[in-house]
């Protein structure tokens, strides 16, 4: 049986494959007599599983020696306190808001340290990611602060900023929970980088933050210690327990990306190409219907989380409804902004996304 297509923003869908094999090693992982969940992190086993989740992150995303890789609790939201405990030294921060996420980050940190707002697009309602050559940065800031994909208002930021050309030597500190393993990331441009893996990796609970080594060592005094970056990092992220089944599940899901093929490209490259494809799909449907529409600017739109809205929202209900029944689970929008949001995250066949424009296309034509 074909399994539906699930296009949750997070938790989100995981390849069968993936599952799959995490099924079959449930009760005891190669031949050691025990799963995963049952195993101290730190015997020969969960270490051999943590190393190689480690270096297939790093060889995915081309992470450079000079960067930590940490496998930590917690989610986006503790990382938007944890962030400013670990790098704001309790002085001038930057911000680019850009929707709901950057918004949270900015709230949060006004707790740690003083905050301010290089460029905003709320005014026009969040429909792009501000130019970089608008943002008023601040030459004391100990960092800036930008999410580069806004899960819940389809906002993406597809070329990082160089700061330097700004006139700022602060480390750029970025968001990318729902973008992650997406696309490559210019690491010359990056201090900080965290993700969440609920989105584009596997299971909830494990956060992953590479960290530039220079900036480990200047944690404000009240930060917790299983939160302080240079403790995680001298004890290769098990100074605490770490989420030891989501690190093996993430570890399944880079083994993944590492095998999937777009012609001559291989792992993230191959994932940037499909998703851009995927995303194309979508946006052509809906650019080209007069009943369904996405207000997020060309430039800006993310390949990721597409956002769109009926013309007539009475018929939102009957929308989640035939969607469902035709295998397109999870597609209502997030609560703050309404309408409907897809989600196409890596683990998003094609296929999928395909029976998703077939669908609104009968939907238009059967009950617009
Ligand atoms: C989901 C998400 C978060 C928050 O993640 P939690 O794990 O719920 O704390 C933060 N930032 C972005 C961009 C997200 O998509």
């Amino acid at each position: 049986m074909m399994r539906p297509y699930n296009f949750s923003a997070g938790p989100a869908a995981i390849p069968l494959e993936v599952l799959e094999r995490a099924a079959k090693e449930m009760t005891d992982w190669h031949g050691c007599g025990m799963g995963v969940m049952e195993m101290s992190h730190r015997g020969k086993e969960f270490i051999s599983i943590y190393e190689q989740a480690e270096s297939n992150f790093r060889t995915l995303l081309s992470v450079p020696p000079a960067f930590k890789i940490l496998f930590m609790q917690g989610g986006g939201l503790a990382e938007n306190a944890i962030v400013p405990l670990n790098l704001s030294r309790g002085l001038d921060v930057d911000f680019v808001l850009s929707g709901s996420w950057s918004q949270k980050s900015f709230k949060e940190a006004m707790r740690y340290c003083s905050p301010r707002i290089a460029a905003s697009s709320e005014p026009n309602g969040f429909r792009d990611f501000p130019h970089p050559s608008t943002w008023d940065v601040n030459p004391k800031a100990q960092y800036l602060h930008i999410c580069t994909n806004e899960t819940i208002h389809g906002v993406e930021c597809h070329a990082l900023p160089d700061l330097k050309s700004l006139g700022s030597d602060a480390p750029l500190v970025i968001d990318f929970s729902s973008h992650v393993l997406s696309q490559p990331v210019d690491w010359h441009r990056v201090g900080l980088a965290f993700a969440g893996a609920q989105k584009n990796i596997g299971p909830a609970g494990l956060t992953i933050v590479v960290v530039r080594e220079d900036l480990l060592e200047q944690a404000l005094p009240i930060c917790p210690s299983a939160f302080e970056y240079a403790t995680v990092a001298k004890n290769s992220s098990m100074y605490n327990t770490p989420p030891t089944y989501s690190i093996y599940m993430a570890g399944l899901m880079f083994e993944w990306l590492l095998t999937q093929q777009e012609g001559s490209l291989g792992g993230v490259l191959a994932m940037q190409k499909r998703n851009q494809e995927k995303a194309r799909l979508l946006y052509d449907a809906i650019d080209a219907s007069s009943f369904f529409s996405n207000p997020v600017s060309l430039p800006s739109r993310s390949w990721m989380n597409v956002p769109f809205f009926l013309a007539d929202p009475a018929k939102d209900a009957t929308f989640l409804k035939q969607a469902h029944d035709r295998g397109l689970l999870q597609l209502k929008g997030h609560k703050s902004v309404g309408g409907m949001r897809a989600s196409i995250y890596n683990a998003m066949p094609i296929e999928g996304v395909q029976a998703l424009v077939d669908f609104l296309k009968d939907f238009e034509a059967n009950e617009a």
